[in-house]
């Protein structure tokens, strides 16, 4: 059988020592690859390339479709950008996985009994990057809930637990405020539950449920979540877990994968043999399951949790009294490897069930289009002054007529005309939503323009509009403050 070619990044710091510790290992224990090295993080980036990766680089990757990639040093200052989210919108890695476990007693945590999956949204939500100035005072960032992009990461989440015998899935959002955004992901989390009846579901308001892990983890099993809330949330779960240093992540796309750990370049403990390869390696595991080589996996992930519990253990993790040697990262890989094909004594066994597929993705199969009607239009000013009857009085006389008709106005959410209160604090930057006459009719494209137009004559700033529709004879609009 011929090698599965993977693509290895060997990064900068500490990431040559730890990616050579890795591959070390995992030749070891038989894994059958072959990997092309393809220059990536610093070198690359002063050298003049703002995204860090050289150009000839994606021909590897999109050959392998396999990354594993060392950490990176990302110089300070403007003008670069995030290899990693270079990275994942190339490639379409629309799911991050981050296991965080607590290795009791051999390192120290304060939640001896947690063992959770942070299946993390990667590519959209605030993270979309969409951003505009609008006004003097007001800044916008779009947050962008799809579809596709809940059911994707929704269904990941679920045969990644069935496929890892999990018990329970749980979603958190925040869908009690951004009834919209946040309540589809809700709404697509339970509708695909149902299809895995022999796994728990369970839905948390994000706060409380971030309070919720960081107090008793051992009460979650897979955590699914939306892009921001997953990022702040995955990096608490690795930290409370005791071992920020010994995770490892996974990146999973429908055509391609990217393995590393979550740590990063560590530029202090460069090229001094100390650093803890643990994090890339478990990433390293992951990569084994996801192209097929579970053996190979468990074979790697238990002389590893062996060589913790033998107390063989690099500086970071050392400790007086549970530790028995420390050593740098070539003892450690040497150790580990010297321990392939056994077993630890107390910590629960790592095992990979067989002939699994690979993970690469789920699909997403497009939906009839609904019944859309445009029944309005919110129209959003930059005015600085600052009292709304005059605004909601004067804008009326302007632009009412052709069939539409101004019916409040808010500012920041809350409305403030008609009928606002005096101490309801306003910025520059009004909400002024128009109906048809009758309200609930439908209004064309052509009564929006004329809108506008005469808007704009009447020496308004539009900033933007967005219409208001239904779809299905669904509202497809929020309600406002004090509406
Ligand atoms: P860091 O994770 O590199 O290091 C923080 C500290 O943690 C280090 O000083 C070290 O004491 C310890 N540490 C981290 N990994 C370790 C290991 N494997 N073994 C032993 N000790 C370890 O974070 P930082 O110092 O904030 O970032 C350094 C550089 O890494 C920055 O340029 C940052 O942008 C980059 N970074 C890259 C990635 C990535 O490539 N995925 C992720 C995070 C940060």
């Amino acid at each position: 059988m011929s090698k599965v070619p993977i693509t290895v990044a060997k990064g900068d710091g500490i990431g040559p020592e730890i990616m050579d510790a890795c591959l070390h290992i995992l030749t070891e224990a038989g894994a059958d690859i072959e990997w092309e090295e393809i220059q990536v993080g610093e070198k690359v980036y002063l050298a003049g390339n703002a995204a860090g990766i050289e150009p000839g680089a994606w021909d590897s990757l999109r050959r392998t479709r396999v990354f594993y990639k060392a950490p990176i040093t990302t110089p300070q200052g403007g003008g670069y950008k995030s290899l990693n989210v270079t990275t994942r919108k190339n490639l379409g890695l629309y799911a991050n996985v981050r296991p965080c476990v607590a290795y009791n007693p051999f390192v120290r945590t304060k939640h001896p009994g947690m063992d959770i999956v942070i299946v993390r949204e990667n590519e959209e939500d605030l993270y979309a990057g969409i951003e505009h100035r609008q006004t003097d005072d007001v800044y916008q960032c779009l947050k962008l809930i799809t579809r596709p992009g809940s059911e994707k990461i929704v269904r990941y989440a679920f045969e990644y637990a069935r496929q890892n015998n999990r018990k329970k899935v749980t979603a958190f959002t925040k869908d009690n405020i951004m009834k919209m955004t946040d309540g589809l992901f809700h709404k697509v989390f339970d509708e695909i539950a149902k299809e895995y009846p022999d796994i728990q579901n369970e839905h948390w308001i994000v706060d409380i449920g971030a309070a919720k892990m960081a107090d008793t983890p051992e009460a979650f099993d897979v955590i699914v979540l939306p892009n921001l809330y997953g990022d702040i949330l995955s990096d608490v779960a690795a930290q409370i877990a005791g071992s920020v240093g010994l995770a490892g992540s996974a990146n999973i796309g429908q055509v391609a994968a990217m393995f590393e750990a979550i740590h990063g370049s560590a530029p202090r403990r460069a090229g001094q043999n100390l650093a803890n390869p643990s994090g890339l390696l478990l990433g390293g595991v992951m990569m084994l399951v996801h192209i097929g080589q579970p053996e190979v996996a468990e074979r790697v992930h238990n002389a590893w949790l062996r060589t913790l519990e033998d107390g063989v253990h690099t500086y970071d993790i050392f400790q007086e009294g549970i530790s028995k040697v420390k050593v740098g990262t070539r003892e450690f890989a040497q150790a580990v490897v010297e321990r392939l094909g056994q077993k630890p004594n107390s910590l629960k066994a790592a095992t990979y069930s067989s002939g699994r597929s690979t993970l690469m993705g789920t699909g997403y199969t497009q939906r009839p289009a609904a019944q859309k009607e445009t029944i309005g239009v919110d129209v959003f000013l930059h005015w600085r002054e600052s009292d709304p009857n005059k605004l909601g009085a004067e804008l009326s006389a302007a632009a009412n007529g052709d069939g539409v008709k101004l019916y409040f106005i808010s500012n920041r959410g809350q409305k403030v005309w008609p009928g606002g209160l005096p101490e309801t604090f306003c910025v520059d930057h009004w909400r002024c939503r128009f109906f048809a006459e009758q309200q609930g009719a439908p209004i064309n494209h052509g009564q929006i323009i004329r809108l506008l137009e005469r808007v704009s004559a009447a020496g308004y700033d539009f900033i933007k509009t967005e219409n208001l529709c239904t779809f299905d004879g669904e509202k497809a609009f929020s309600v406002t403050g004090g509406e």
